[in-house]
């Protein structure tokens, strides 16, 4: 059995991030009786979704010694879930800021995160401009505690404490994952225009640079203007992908997305066979193009580098494990918790659900299995993975079954019917229409049921 808690026993816990994740973990384990401390290394809340155009010195962002960037965040994105899907349960993404649309862009879900922090007060909890450097449990009296040591960076301030418990909500948008293409290129300095006028002007002084630039991450762009002229391959078959390249296409002479064909000027359908050293890239058609610039559209890894558990969790081929339902590691639980693990469905609800289910368990009012049948759990879950022939990295994608599932441990309701449909009549619009479906649709009536639930939170 994992350790017995009385019901309603209150805990002091350290929340890593406060990006959307944080937020609802802060609300949810205040709720429940816990005392609660957020570390957030930026100075304001919203993680992924506070946009800036600084970008990383490494624009593949290999190099350890680069200074992190965040957010991967484009000053064109638009949200590719419609606000109806991305709210919490109890507090809605209605329309807040200067942007109405139903695919709204990044600036109004920071708006609708800086609101959520405002209404349920969370900002009381938070550090900011406080980076949690270590995180390793340790033995106090007889109990596991866990040391967490930060340091506040303005200040240099290094604080090292112990707390009852850790969450951790540190995102996984930030630690690029690359193609592994044979082959080597120059590194690309274009991302670092900041913005048109840099780019004219960098143009204007005719330096050689411009032109030996070559391999980035997605991670490190932000604007089409410096691909003007350029051709350039995506590699990447993720929604980063398409949107990126149909941002450059009005800008750039050719792009090419590797492994599936894209509207944009010059077409490619055939995944990359290898680069070489005078930038020309062969397709595995046969194809061979000189390109200027390669962006690497190939998501991201799971990256806890504060995180010292003996092996107890470990990041192998992208996945987290092992995990009770990709929140407890067996081993440590419940006093360690990762909330936002799993991508797909609709993710702040998840985190919320996820935040309950912990919050419930830490003070007891929600029982675990004990490790042994955690371990079960998880065992069966990997086999099953693999049988249905799914490579270890997607081990983390999952369906709505895995919230009701969460929903019917914290007694909340399950997902709605219209969230569910419409979350799917979307995926698909995205693929059929990738150019259109943010403003047209035809689910009106998913709209309308929707508002009626949206009604009880906002009147
Ligand atoms: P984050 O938002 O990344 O927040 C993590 C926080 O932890 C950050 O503030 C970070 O500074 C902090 N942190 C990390 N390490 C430390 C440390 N050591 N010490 C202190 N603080 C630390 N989701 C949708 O629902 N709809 C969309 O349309 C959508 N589009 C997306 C587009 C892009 C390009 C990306 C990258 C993601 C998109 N997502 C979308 C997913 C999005 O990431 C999640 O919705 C959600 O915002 C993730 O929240 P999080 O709190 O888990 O992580």
């Amino acid at each position: 059995m994992t350790p017995s808690l009385s019901p309603t026993t209150s805990h002091h816990v350290a929340v890593i991030g406060a990006g959307a994740a944080g937020l609802v973990a802060a609300r949810e384990l205040r709720r429940e009786g816990h005392s609660v401390v957020v570390f957030e290394r930026q100075k304001q809340v919203g993680g992924t979704w506070i946009y800036t155009d600084h970008v990383e010195t490494d624009p593949l962002s290999v190099d350890p010694t680069r200074t992190v960037v965040h957010s991967s965040v484009y000053a064109s994105l638009r949200t590719n879930l419609p606000r109806e899907c991305m709210g919490y349960l109890d507090f809605p993404l209605v329309v807040r800021s200067g942007d109405p649309r139903r695919f709204p862009s990044h600036g109004e879900v920071l708006a609708y995160l800086q609101d959520f922090a405002k209404e349920f007060a969370i900002e009381e909890m938070i550090r900011f401009g406080t980076a949690v450097e270590r995180v390793a449990p340790e033995s106090e009296g007889g109990n596991r505690k866990w040391r967490v040591e930060s340091t506040e960076t303005e200040k240099r301030v290094r604080r090292d404490e112990v707390y009852d418990a850790v969450v951790v909500c540190s995102g996984h948008y930030t630690e690029p994952r690359l193609a592994d293409i044979p082959g080597n290129l120059k590194i690309c300095y274009l991302c670092h225009f900041k913005n048109v006028e840099e780019v004219e002007l960098h143009r204007k002084s005719g330096t050689d640079k411009f032109l030996a630039r070559k391999e980035m991450h997605s991670h490190n762009y932000r604007i089409p203007e410096p691909f003007k002229d350029q051709v350039v391959v995506l590699i990447g078959n993720s929604a980063s992908a398409v949107d990126i390249s149909r941002d450059i296409a009005g800008h750039a002479k050719e792009v090419h997305v590797a492994g599936r064909s894209n509207a944009a000027d010059t077409l490619s359908n055939s995944p990359i066979d290898r680069f070489h050293e005078d930038g020309s890239v062969v397709f595995q058609n046969g194809k061979t193009i000189l390109v200027d610039v390669i962006m690497h559209c190939t998501g991201y890894k799971y990256h806890y580098p504060f995180l010292e558990t003996n092996g107890s969790v470990t990041v192998d081929d992208n996945r987290v494990g092992p995990l009770y339902k990709d929140v407890f590691p067996p081993a440590l639980a419940p006093y360690i918790s990762f909330i936002g693990i799993p991508s797909q469905v609709s993710p702040f609800r998840l985190f919320e659900l996820q935040s309950k289910w912990i919050s419930g368990v830490l003070s007891g009012r929600i029982i675990l299995p004990s490790k042994e049948d955690m371990m079960k759990d998880i065992k069966y879950f990997y086999a099953t993975v693999e049988a249905q022939g799914i490579p270890k990295r997607y081990t983390h994608r999952t369906q709505f079954e895995y919230n009701d599932w969460l929903a019917s441990q914290c007694g909340c309701s399950e997902t709605e019917q219209w969230r569910k449909e419409m979350y799917l009549t979307t995926g698909v619009r995205k693929r059929a229409h990738p150019e259109t479906y943010r403003d047209e649709w035809e689910d009106h009536h998913l709209i309308s049921q929707a508002s009626q639930d949206f009604s009880l939170y906002t009147l």
